[in-house]
């Protein structure tokens, strides 16, 4: 099929190499910052040409199927249904799933192109990183042959929509203190508890429910295990959808679970691993959200040295001022300086060779950054900057959330801390 297309080639050359055939080398790839714009095609050396032509792709896909309904979508408080199968259809969820499960068999790197193109449209309604690369890793890892059968094809297509429920009203950064609880009946599990703030909660058709199995574990880490639970199964209700300053278009929701029976199938890999599934996911959700801070970035010092090369104060554009000038400057280092962190860690993760500690650092610095240049791009866009109908308005309050969820810049600074003081 079409969406096959973009991965056919990509054995066939290596950038800046010469092929043994007697192709030419690839021309060579600035980094962002000789490159003309934050957001060019066609840069940064981790990236072939083969990843430039499947950005091409994202980024029409979301100029045409994302940008043009959004806006209607923030009312809604959720994307549509549609959205998801047409990203299905163009290889755009899950692009790390095989050919035989239904994806493109693409790499880490094309994946991140998905999470950097949303970024650049300014977009944050459509929950697909998640999906794709936090929720739909658990399966492909921890799930046995049925699951993986059952569930990775439908969520590749975008015809299964997924949620990760960790967090509840009472435990956040303390996973450990979760009090979602699931008891034997027979081979079966009856659970209970609810969920709150989980991403794509509205629209969701399976979630993983992170659950106590074993209160009397040796500690709490030691009796929790991850189930699937399905939309549809009887006791198992989605609340509201939550109001948010920002992420208006993503369906962010509470969820219930009152006496839902789960058959034995339903338990995620082994009972009373699933913390340690946990640790080993968490870092990919990391990086992912520490790509799209810098990426945001990106879009965003874009937007802004647009606007000031038009406005005019004073009798001439606001580029002119020099303190504007300076700002920018200052801006372009440190996107950039964080763009080579975060390109190295991609490419680290990459050759699975991405650890906790460093995931945690790009997190926490990444995220950070993302709000420090949303505050100064809405200041040089003056009064404009602050209504919603300027897209710096709504990266600014999108931005807030980045260092709250996937745990918090907090829980961060504990996780580096930890191999500081411990490794000497
Ligand atoms: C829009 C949105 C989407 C989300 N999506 C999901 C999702 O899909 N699935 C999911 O499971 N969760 C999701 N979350 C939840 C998110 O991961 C949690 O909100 C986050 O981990 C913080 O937990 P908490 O809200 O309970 O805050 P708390 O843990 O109560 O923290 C409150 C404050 O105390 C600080 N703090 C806590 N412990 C420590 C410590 N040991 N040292 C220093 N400071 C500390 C925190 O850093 C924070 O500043 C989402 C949240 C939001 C807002």
């Amino acid at each position: 099929s079409s969406k096959r297309l973009f991965f056919k080639r990509r054995t066939r050359r290596q950038h800046g190499h010469a092929h043994p055939s007697g192709e030419p080398a690839a021309p060579f790839r600035p980094e962002t910052s000789s490159a003309k714009t934050l957001m060019d095609v066609g840069t940064r050396r981790i990236f072939s040409e083969d990843h430039d032509l499947f950005r091409e792709s994202a980024r029409r896909f979301f100029q045409e199927e994302v940008v043009p309904h959004h806006s209607e979508w923030e009312k809604a408080g959720q994307v549509s249904r549609e959205l998801w199968e047409k990203a299905g259809e163009q290889g755009l969820l899950g692009v790390m799933t095989p050919e035989e499960q239904g994806g493109i068999g693409g790499d880490l790197l094309s994946a991140a192109v998905v999470w950097e193109e949303q970024m650049y449209c300014n977009c944050t309604g459509p929950g697909f990183a998640l999906h794709s690369d936090i929720v739909m890793p658990y399966i492909s890892n921890y799930g046995n042959a049925e699951q993986v059968e059952r569930f990775i094809p439908p969520m590749a297509a975008g015809k299964c929509i997924s949620a990760i429920a960790m967090t509840e009203p009472g435990a956040g950064s303390d996973l450990q203190g979760v009090r979602t609880h699931a008891k034997r009946d027979g081979s079966d599990w009856i659970l209970n508890g609810n969920k709150v703030f989980i991403t794509n909660g509205w629209m969701c058709d399976l979630v993983v429910v992170v659950t106590v199995t074993d209160r009397e574990a040796k500690t709490a880490a030691h009796g929790i295990s991850l189930f699937l639970v399905e939309d549809g199964m009887k006791g198992f209700q989605k609340g509201r959808k939550l109001d948010k300053i920002g992420l208006k278009a993503q369906d962010t929701a509470e969820l219930f679970f009152e006496d839902v029976r789960l058959p034995a199938s339903a338990l995620l890999g082994e009972l009373n691993k699933g913390f340690y599934y946990l640790m080993n996911e968490l870092p990919q959700e990391r990086l992912l959200i520490a790509d799209m801070a810098i990426a945001s970035c990106e879009f965003m010092f874009e937007e802004t040295r647009n606007y000031v090369m038009q406005r005019k104060a004073f009798g001439k554009t606001i580029a002119h001022l020099q303190t504007v000038q300076h700002k920018l400057a200052e801006m372009k280092t440190e996107i950039c300086v964080g763009r080579a962190f975060l390109d190295s860690c991609l490419q680290l993760h990459g050759e699975k060779r991405l650890d906790s500690s460093t995931a945690s650092m790009a997190k926490c610095w990444a995220s950070d950054l993302q709000n420090k240049v949303a505050t100064q791009c809405v200041q040089m866009h003056g009064g404009w900057g602050y209504m919603m109908e300027y897209p710096i308005a709504k990266a600014f309050v999108d931005s807030r959330v980045q260092p709250i969820y996937g745990g918090t810049n907090e829980i961060m600074k504990e996780l580096i801390a930890r191999t500081i003081v411990s490794t000497k």
